[in-house]
C-alpha cells in the first residue's frame, strides 16, 4: 500500500473519532481508556474494528511487561528510525547502510516508492546499485503532488554527477506509471543518464512488495529504455 493513501478502513476509523479529532464517543459501560486503545489500533492499516477490539482485550490479558515491550518498541521506532538523508530509505543513522556500502555501484540508482520495495528488491540479491525512495507515488486525487515526493532531492543527486542509469521501479499501476512518466519528463535533457523502467514479469496493477523474488529479479533484468 502506498503510504500517503488512506485506506477505506483508515477513513472509517478516523470518522469514528469524530471530525476535528475530538475524543471518541464511549458507549455506556465501556472503559474510556480501553475504548481509546481500540480506536488507536483500528487506525492501523488492515485492522478493522473487530480485530482492534480483539487486540485490545489481548493486551489487557497479557503480563504488563509484555504489553509495555510493544509500547517501547513503537517508541523506539519513532525516536530512532528516520529516512536516509541521501536516498530516503529507512535507517537508524544519518545515512543508510546501502548508501554507505562502497562495494555497491553508485552509478546505478533504482527509484522506488517505499522502503518496502527496497526490501523486496534486496531479497532477490541480484541488484548491486543504490536506491532512491520517493516516499509515495503521484496521486493528485488523494492530494499527493510532485512536491510531496522526494523528486527534487533525486534531481539534486543527479546534478552532483556520477549517476549513469536510473531504473524506475515504481509500481506498475496507475499511480506508479504516472510517477514514472513524470520522472521521465523531469529527466528530459539531463545528459548521460539512461532512464529505464522495470516491466516484464510484474503484473499490471500489482505491488512490487507482494510479488515473488523471481518475478522482481526478472522485472529488473528485463528493464527497458523509457521512450520519449
Ligand atoms: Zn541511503
Amino acid at each position: 500500500m502506498t503510504e500517503p493513501h488512506s485506506s477505506p478502513l483508515k477513513k472509517r476509523s478516523l470518522h469514528s473519532v469524530g471530525r476535528g479529532g475530538e475524543p471518541p464517543q464511549t458507549p455506556p459501560g465501556v472503559s474510556r481508556v480501553l475504548q481509546a486503545l481500540v480506536e488507536e489500533l483500528a487506525r492501523l492499516p488492515g485492522i478493522g474494528k473487530k480485530t482492534a477490539e480483539r487486540l485490545a482485550y489481548h493486551l489487557l490479558r497479557v503480563p504488563k511487561e509484555e504489553a509495555l515491550r510493544l509500547a517501547h518498541a513503537i517508541g523506539e521506532v519513532k525516536e530512532s528510525v528516520r529516512h536516509c538523508k541521501t536516498c530516503f530509505h529507512i535507517t537508524e543513522g544519518e545515512v543508510c547502510s546501502i548508501c554507505l556500502d562502497a562495494e555497491r555501484d553508485s552509478g546505478v540508482v533504482c527509484v522506488v516508492e517505499q522502503s518496502k520495495d527496497v526490501y523486496a528488491i534486496e531479497a532477490t540479491s541480484s541488484y548491486h546499485g543504490r536506491y532512491h525512495v520517493l516516499l509515495g507515488a503521484l496521486a493528485p486525487l488523494d492530494g499527493v503532488e510532485p512536491e510531496h515526493l522526494t523528486i527534487e532531492p533525486l534531481l539534486a543527486r543527479i546534478r552532483v554527477g556520477g549517476i549513469h542509469e536510473l531504473i524506475i521501479a515504481t509500481n506498475p499501476n496507475f499511480e506508479g506509471d504516472g510517477t514514472a512518466l513524470l520522472l521521465r519528463e523531469k529527466l528530459r535533457g539531463v545528459p548521460d543518464v539512461r532512464v529505464t523502467r522495470i516491466a516484464r514479469g510484474i503484473p499490471s496493477g500489482s505491488h512490487i512488495e507482494h510479488v515473488s523474488r523471481t518475478i522482481v529479479q526478472d522485472a529488473l533484468e528485463g528493464r527497458r529504455e523509457m521512450s520519449d
